[in-house]
C-alpha cells in the first residue's frame, strides 16, 4: 500500500487545553486536558492504520524497508522521528536536549548503574538527540536560549528584586548567572522570587500585564508551579532567557543545548524519535541540576524565526533544519489545485483545514480536517483539495 491512513494518539498532559485537539480531530469536548496528539510508530503511543487496525510501528517492523526507503532503514532502522499536534495551555517545563553524542554516552552510564528506564530520576531514556522545531498554528509563545548580553542586563536592571545579579552576570557571564540561581538553597531562592511575586501578582491578576513581559509569565508560573511551598527556580529563567512570539505559519527550530520552553498556544512539533529531556524548572518532575549544566550551552541566542522555503509550486514551503532526522513543510492547496510529490522517503501527513482527496495509483484517500496519512517511499502522490486546504507534512531529508 502506497497510503495508509492512520489514527493517532491524544496524550492527557496536565499543561494541555481541553478544546483545540478534540475539535481537530472531531472528537467530543468532555473536559479532560488533552496536551499532544502524536503520529507516528513510538513505542509508548504508536498510531493505528484505520483500515486494518494494525499499530503502526508494528506495521513498519513488518514492512521496514518498503516503507521507509532504503536509505532511512540503513540509516535509522526506523521511523526516524516524532510528530505532533500541541495544545499548550499551561507553561511546559524548561528544558534542554543532549547532542548524540552526550545521549550515547549518557544512556549506556546510567545502564551501568542500573537506573531503570522508569524510574523518576533517570535522565536517559534513550541513546537518541531529540532536536525539535515547531510552526506555530496560530500566536505561539516560548523561551528560547539566553538573552543576548545587552538584553539580559537591561531585564535584570528594570527587575528590582533581580538587580544584584546584573554584578554576577557581568563578573561570570552566562554560566555563572545561571549556575548560582540553580545551585542556591530553596530559602535563598524564596527570599529573592517572593517579593517579586507579591510584586506582580496583583498586576497580572488586573490584567496589567503584556505577554511581552517576564512578569507575566512569572506571575503565570507562580500560579500554575507554586502557589504553595517553595518557588520554582524555573521563574528566574523567564527573566534570562528570550521570550518569544511566533505568529501562524512561522517556526523555531531548537538544537542541542538550547534551554526552552513552550509557553502558551498551538502548534505542529517534529522532532527526532527520542525521550531525553533535561529539566531546568517549572515542573514537579526530577530536576538533576548537575547534570542539567552540563549540557546547557551558556550563550546569547538570537531567535531565528523561519517563514519557510517556498517551492516552485507555490503550495509547499519547506522549513529547513539542520536536523538530519526529519523535515517540516506546509502545503496549501486552493480549491480546486492539485499538489503533486513524490515521497522519497517515508511521509506523515496531517490536514490541518478542509477537504482532500489523496490518490497514489488507483488507490484514494478520502480526508477531511484532522486526519492523518503516510506515503511509503518511492510512491508518487496527489492530493487534490475541493476546498481550502492546508496541510502539514512531516519526511525524512535522507534520499
Ligand atoms: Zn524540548
Amino acid at each position: 500500500m502506497a497510503l495508509l491512513k492512520l489514527k493517532g494518539v491524544v496524550q492527557n498532559y496536565a499543561w494541555g487545553g481541553t478544546e483545540y485537539i478534540p475539535n481537530l480531530i472531531g472528537e467530543e469536548v468532555t473536559g479532560d486536558k488533552c496536551a499532544e496528539y502524536w503520529m507516528g510508530a513510538h513505542d509508548k503511543a504508536p498510531a493505528t492504520i484505520t483500515s486494518s487496525g494494525q499499530k503502526f510501528n508494528d506495521y513498519i517492523a513488518a514492512n521496514s524497508q518498503d516503507l521507509l526507503g532504503k536509505p532511512v532503514y540503513d540509516a535509522f532502522g526506523k521511523l526516524p522521528f516524532l510528530f505532533k499536534v500541541l495544545d499548550v495551555n499551561d507553561m511546559l517545563s524548561i528544558q534542554v536536549h543532549p547532542t548524540k553524542k552526550e545521549a550515547v554516552k549518557g544512556f549506556a552510564h546510567e545502564n551501568e548503574l542500573g537506573i531503570p528506564l522508569s524510574a523518576p530520576h533517570r535522565n536517559y531514556k534513550d541513546d537518541n538527540h531529540k532536536p525539535e522545531i515547531m510552526v506555530a498554528l496560530g500566536e505561539f509563545w516560548l523561551l528560547h536560549g539566553f538573552k543576548p548580553e545587552a538584553n539580559l542586563i537591561a531585564t535584570l536592571s528594570e527587575t528590582p528584586e533581580l538587580s544584584q545579579l546584573v554584578e554576577v552576570f557581568k563578573t561570570s557571564g552566562y554560566k555563572g548567572l545561571y549556575q548560582l540561581v540553580m545551585e542556591e538553597s530553596a530559602d535563598e531562592t524564596n527570599q529573592v522570587l517572593k517579593p517579586l511575586i507579591d510584586r506582580v501578582l496583583p498586576l497580572y491578576k488586573e490584567g496589567a500585564l503584556d505577554k511581552s513581559s517576564p512578569d507575566y509569565w512569572a506571575a503565570k508560573a507562580y500560579l500554575t508551579f507554586c502557589p504553595e511551598g517553595d518557588l520554582d527556580k524555573g521563574i528566574y529563567s523567564v527573566y534570562f532567557f528570550n521570550i518569544v512570539k511566533v505568529n501562524a505559519g512561522e517556526a523555531v527550530f531548537q538544537d542541542a543545548g538550547v534551554p526552552h520552553a513552550y509557553m502558551e498556544g498551538q502548534n505542529m512539533e517534529l522532532m527526532a524519535n527520542s525521550d531525553n529531556v533535561l529539566r531546568g524548572g517549572l515542573t514537579p518532575k526530577h530536576v538533576d541540576v548537575p547534570e542539567l549544566l552540563k549540557h546547557v550551552a551558556f550563550e546569547e541566542t538570537i531567535p531565528n524565526i523561519l517563514n519557510g522555503d517556498a517551492q516552485p509550486d507555490g503550495l509547499e514551503r519547506i522549513y529547513k533544519s539542520p536536523a538530519p532526522d526529519f523535515e517540516l513543510s506546509k502545503v496549501s492547496v486552493q480549491s480546486g489545485a492539485t499538489y503533486q510529490s513524490n515521497a522519497d522517503t517515508v511521509e506523515v501527513i496531517i490536514v490541518l483545514e478542509g477537504n482532500v482527496k489523496a490518490t497514489s495509483g488507483d488507490e484514494l484517500l478520502d480526508l477531511t480536517k484532522g486526519e492523518v496519512f503516510s506515503v511509503s517511499a518511492g510512491d508518487s502522490y496527489k492530493i487534490a483539495a475541493s476546498d481550502e486546504a492546508i496541510l502539514y507534512k512531516a519526511k525524512c531529508p535522507v534520499k
